[in-house]
């Protein structure tokens, strides 16, 4: 008999989350989804991924069971074992590496956050002593986040609930691929109601490239000229906020000075964006009051120069005058919750025996985690000293990180590598042990905590686990304790989430009822206190970049090298119907998102011989992948952009699902220059070339 009822939750686990859900649950089983109309964050918006949830949680392929290795690494050769055996065996696994090497020869790894997961996991490295964990704030974030702080004192994020005047999105398009913390309805909604000016700079044409009144074909890689093209403008026309940047700057001079090499005219040489139409939008963005600049991760990946493109944005937002005003970027409110300082007992766990390997490479000790780039690196080379395991979450850096075929060499040379995971991936198929997760319906879990665009929101569970799955954060908190750290961590897994809560004084069944915790809007609050820099105002010239030995002041180099073996620009983007490497098995996303494709300008398609549809190998100096052809006008001539993140898992994991077939990180280097203080390798504007391929 039927017992049917709709209930409703937040879409997440394979992306930051941000959507209300309504689920129709009959007999213990979710079938069927739909929009949640009444959750203000999204409005009714729900896309593709989110859409596939159910077909995501009843996949024949989801992993049921932990899996112990029988065979040879990578062969597929398991035996299915039970949850005491295997919280055991990665106990005494992880116990055994720590009492002969050292806390510095375990590493903890983790992808894209999606919920309280990632929060686990560093709380378990204090706890434990583990140095060295590899999140992706490298690569996605920190860029952004960190050079807001050492300018300014915090991230700025747009305020889209504010009228605004203009909305500048670069390296972005949220109506496509939505963003941590913003969905691409909250842009729709604001340009609607009340925002009559919309520039976008993207090297393709993209959803948001055409709605734009503006947009600006940049070369892929040149954003931080470009950048410095915009201050330039502002400044020479005297375009700034005069009374802000007299009262709540420090540097404005050397600034000045510093921007002469890139006037209009060199920089259109080095961007491909005209003269004319870099002025316009330096003058539209700055007259526009208030103005919002949303940066996205295209423009953290673009180059290994991401920090200064980074710190340029966040003083074009202040000298405008818009920081911390309504409709510009502000500091979002923390919600009532517990600081997520106080979560991970960043304070009150031991002192860690060994330094983290950022202090070896040099990069940024202000940045919560390590590189994973050098993490490999460091597996790989044993410097400045030996990594021999592994816990990774959520993560499948055979396919997301740079330079494939290091990392895999890397995984493969480790003593114990365990993957928790909803699939078996490329990387999860060279583990040890793997673990069977729980997809975000499965389990009680509180979103976006810890992110910068203030607010929580409830995630709760709507049915039981499939097989043996459990959640991570379980799976954390049960690891821990069999590790002796109780103290750290909970009887119930639940009890973890009231705590979260307690500041508010709501329980988790009251925050579900709600849905959504903000915390309290106020603008303009660096008149109180100032902001939160050694000089107590936003630093054109950043002292804190000089103390620790990066540049004051941001740069872009002007000089151009040509490999004339490899005379196109490769870049690449992220898939709507795909989040990173995720779904690439299911079926109603993959048959929507078509084959790996690869998009190449006519005319240099034509010049290559190459026509619609053909199978192409894209080649650069550290390797290959290939592609089908989509010919288009949507990327300037000389400009490739292949889609990132392909693997197959129709290819079996004794193939390890072909994961070098159509892998764009097979055409990236994980070895030197990095960017000198995230430790970001350079993931795209990669030298290539292109060749049809031909039947053998
Ligand atoms: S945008 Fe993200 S949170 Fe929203 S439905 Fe899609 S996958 Fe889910």
């Amino acid at each position: 008999m039927s017992d049917a009822r709709w209930m409703k939750t937040r879409c997440a686990r394979f992306d930051h989350g941000g959507c209300g859900i309504r689920v129709l649950i009959d007999n213990g089983t979710a079938v069927q989804i739909e929009p949640d109309r009444e959750y203000t964050k999204s409005r009714g918006y729900i896309c593709a991924k989110g859409m596939a949830s159910l077909e995501r949680i009843y996949h024949p392929g989801r992993l049921m069971r932990p899996l112990l290795r029988a065979g040879k690494r990578g062969e597929g050769s398991w035996r299915q074992v039970s949850w005491d055996e295997a919280l055991d065996h990665a106990a005494s696994r992880l116990q055994d590496t720590k009492d002969r090497y050292g806390a510095q020869a375990i590493a903890f790894m983790q992808g894209a956050p999606k919920g309280l997961e990632h929060m686990l996991l560093t709380r378990f490295a204090n706890a434990f002593g583990v140095p060295n964990m590899a999140a992706r704030n490298d690569v996605c974030h920190w860029s952004r986040e960190l050079m807001a702080r050492v300018t300014c004192g915090f991230p700025p994020v747009p305020d889209y609930d504010m009228p605004t005047q203009c909305i500048m999105l670069w390296g972005s398009n949220p109506f496509d691929t939505n963003e941590e913390g913003v969905l691409g309805i909250e842009v729709t909604e604001c340009l609607r109601a009340h925002t009559p000016s919309l520039i976008v700079i993207d090297p393709c044409e993209t959803a948001a490239a055409r709605r734009a009144d503006l947009w600006l074909q940049v070369k892929p890689g040149t954003d931080d000229i470009l950048a410095l093209g915009f201050l330039h403008v502002i400044i020479s026309e005297g375009l700034y906020d005069e009374t802000f940047v007299r009262e709540w700057t420090t540097g404005f001079d050397a600034l000045s000075e510093s921007i002469g090499p890139y006037t209009p005219a060199v920089v259109a040489g080095k961007t491909w964006v005209p003269e004319e139409t870099i002025r316009r939008a330096a003058r539209l963005y700055a007259r526009s009051t208030p103005a919002i600049l949303h940066g996205g991760n295209a423009v953290e990946n673009s180059s290994i120069n991401s920090t200064s493109t980074c710190r340029t944005l966040a003083i074009l937002m202040a000298i405008t005058g818009n920081l911390d005003v309504p409709g510009g970027n502000i500091q979002a409110p923390f919600p009532p919750v517990l600081s997520p300082r106080k979560f991970v007992r960043m304070d009150d766990t031991p002192e860690k025996e060994a330094k983290p390997i950022s202090v070896h490479y040099g990069t940024s000790r202000r940045v919560p985690g390590v590189p994973g780039g050098l993490l490999i690196r460091t597996i790989l080379d044993e410097e400045p000293y030996a990594v021999r395991a592994v816990y990774m979450q959520a993560s499948n850096p055979v396919i997301s990180y740079a330079g494939s075929q290091d990392v895999v060499t890397a995984l493969k040379k480790l003593d114990f590598l365990v993957v928790s995971d909803l699939f078996m991936t490329p990387t999860a198929a060279l583990a040890d042990l793997v673990l069977p997760v729980a997809t975000n319906m499965e389990f009680n879990d509180i979103g976006q905590y810890a992110m910068v665009h203030g607010y929580v929101e409830a995630r709760p569970k709507l049915v039981e686990p499939r097989g043996d799955c459990w959640s991570d954060i379980k799976i954390i908190n049960e690891l821990g304790k069999r590790l002796g750290l109780e103290e750290y961590f909970w009887a119930d897994i639940d009890d973890c989430l009231d705590e979260i809560l307690a500041p508010s004084g709501l329980t988790y069944e009251a925050f579900c009822e709600q849905g959504l915790l903000k915390g309290e809007k106020r603008y303009r609050k660096y008149r109180e206190k100032g902001f939160s820099t050694p000089s107590g105002k936003v630093e054109l010239y950043s002292s804190i970049m000089e103390e620790g030995g990066y540049d004051p002041l941001p740069v872009a180099d002007l000089e151009e090298t040509d490999d004339r073996r490899f005379p196109l620009i490769l870049t690449s983007a992220k898939s709507k119907y795909f989040f990173h490497t995720a779904y690439r098995g299911i079926e109603s996303l993959r048959s929507r998102a078509g084959a790996p494709a690869v998009r190449i300008n006519r005319e240099t398609a034509g010049a290559y011989a190459i026509a619609e549809g053909d199978l192409v190998e894209v080649a650069s100096s550290a390797g290959a992948a290939r592609f089908h052809a989509i010919l288009t006008d949507a990327v300037l001539r000389g400009v490739v952009m292949a889609d990132y993140g392909w693997w197959f898992p129709e290819a079996g994991e004794r193939e390890l699902f072909h994961w070098k077939e159509s892998n764009i990180n097979m055409l990236t280097s994980g070895t030197p220059p990095f960017n000198p203080v995230l430790g970001t390798p350079q993931l795209r504007s990669i030298p290539c070339v292109v060749r049809k391929v031909t039947a053998a």
